[in-house]
């Protein structure tokens, strides 16, 4: 059975995160939009001891459970609500600001790879960065030019020095969120996949932390964006940059460093990612729905929900099919959330919400600037913004479309190559 409601702890955290929202997102919103590439430093000093204390409880919790039965996983001992007060947090600060929540000084999609790639030990050893110390930034580059949607055909190389027991990474990735506050602006961390044979398709595919201020790691362009204009997204060029052979997420045995997670460490990332941003996507809808209300309100339009369907006016139908796109989306949310802390498999269901959110928040952000009028293309309000902040949620953590054939596949009991 699901239950809806909320524990006080993810309450008091809300209520926490809607201040910062309120007071550190929103009025830098337009100016960051304006200049894409400043950094939002009123939202980094405020959520960085929040995101410390976090990451210490979770560093806290990872060796507590190594010592108490050497693996450390998880007892089954019940739902862990740090998921859903996570995904919580998210829809939250993206109400407040799409980029500016990307640019959480936080492990993000790094931290999830290795969580979800990683042994304990390298959990406990890179989360660990980020409860400590100045600001940090994670982040996961997956993307190359012609190896996106199919991201098994990747050409980044990862070679053993076997005299100094170093990988050398080479190649370059593209479009990824938080390179250069990970790489070069702090001492974060980005996980990087790369094949240690490229003739191995996905087998040949494994994971490699990298790390701040690593030689022979260069930001070789910072993009300019359509939306989410706050976030920093670069393309990164590695040559010949060397990490440690422990970086290798998933195995410190060298006979057994073929046998890792390898490219399954990357889908099952993309459980704990889609789901996240979907929230995101979510948060944004719900920026847009609440402003479109308000300033309908001003004009005397409010819903009437007593009214029957024949009676209602074509903009409270509007108004209700946004608020039934949110809803559905969101529960859809929830739900994979739910199997994520309990541990079940949400493969199908993270697609699903990733997908019917994408489709919501473009849907309803369209709905928002085309309800609010002139005003709602003006530069004056965030209407316009929002629009462009919501597309980004069909692009990145696999399309629309790849999520739409990822659930197909799986209902219709398709293979990968049946239906592609
Ligand atoms: C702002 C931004 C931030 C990003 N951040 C990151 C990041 O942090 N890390 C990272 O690794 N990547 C990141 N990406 C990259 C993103 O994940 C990719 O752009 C995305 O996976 C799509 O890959 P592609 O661009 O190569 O498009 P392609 O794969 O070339 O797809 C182009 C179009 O074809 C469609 N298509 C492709 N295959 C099929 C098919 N079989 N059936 C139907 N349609 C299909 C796609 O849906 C899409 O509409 C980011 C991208 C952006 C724009």
């Amino acid at each position: 059975m699901i239950s809806f409601e909320i524990p006080p702890f993810i309450q008091n955290q809300q209520q926490l995160l809607k201040m910062v929202a309120e007071q550190a997102m929103r009025p830098y919103s337009r100016q960051l939009d304006e200049h894409e590439h400043e950094r939002p430093q009123a939202f980094f000093q405020m959520t960085w001891p929040f995101v410390q204390q976090m990451m210490g409880q979770t560093v806290k919790g990872l060796e507590k459970r190594l010592s108490q039965n050497g693996s450390g996983s998880k007892a089954r001992t019940g739902p862990d609500y740090s998921i859903l007060g996570m995904i919580m947090m998210i829809e939250q600060l993206s109400w407040g600001d799409a980029g500016q929540y990307l640019g959480l000084p936080h492990p993000m999609l790094g931290g999830a790879a290795v969580q979800s790639a990683g042994t304990p030990e390298q959990q406990i050893r890179f989360l660990k960065k980020f409860s400590e110390g100045d600001p940090k930034w994670g982040a996961m580059a997956i993307t190359e030019a012609g190896a996106g949607s199919d991201n098994s055909s990747m050409r980044t190389t990862a070679v053993l020095d076997p005299e100094t027991n170093e990988w050398i990474l080479n190649g370059e990735k593209i479009f990824i969120t938080n390179g250069k506050l990970a790489l070069e602006e702090s001492d974060g961390l980005c996980v990087v996949w790369a094949t240690v044979d490229p003739e191995a398709g996905r087998a040949g595919i494994k994971s490699f932390v990298v790390e701040g201020h690593t030689p022979g790691v260069t930001i070789a362009k910072q993009e300019h964006k359509l939306g989410i204009r706050a976030s920093d997204t670069v393309s990164l060029h590695f040559d010949d940059a060397r990490i440690p052979f422990g970086n290798m997420l998933g195995t410190l045995d060298k006979k057994a460093a073929s046998r890792t997670r390898g490219f399954k460490g990357a889908m099952k990332t993309f459980d704990a990612s889609r789901p996240a941003v979907a929230a995101s996507a979510m948060g944004v809808a719900r920026a847009a729905l609440e402003f479109t209300q308000e300033k309908l309100a001003d004009e005397g339009i409010v819903v009437d929900y007593t009214k029957s369907l024949h009676e209602l006016t074509a903009v409270e139908r509007d108004l209700m099919e946004m608020e039934a796109r949110r809803k559905g989306a969101w529960l859809l949310t929830l739900r994979a959330t739910a199997q994520m802390a309990h541990g079940e498999s949400n493969r199908l269901e993270a697609s699903m919400c990733k997908y019917r959110a994408g489709e919501a928040v473009t849907w309803i952000t369209q709905k928002a600037v085309e309800l609010l009028g002139p005003m709602g293309y003006s530069r004056e309000w965030l209407a316009e913004k929002w629009m462009r902040d919501a597309k980004i949620n069909d692009i990145y953590e696999g399309t629309r479309q790849i999520n739409q054939l990822i659930i197909a596949r799986a209902i219709l009991g398709y293979t990968r190559r049946e239906l592609k």
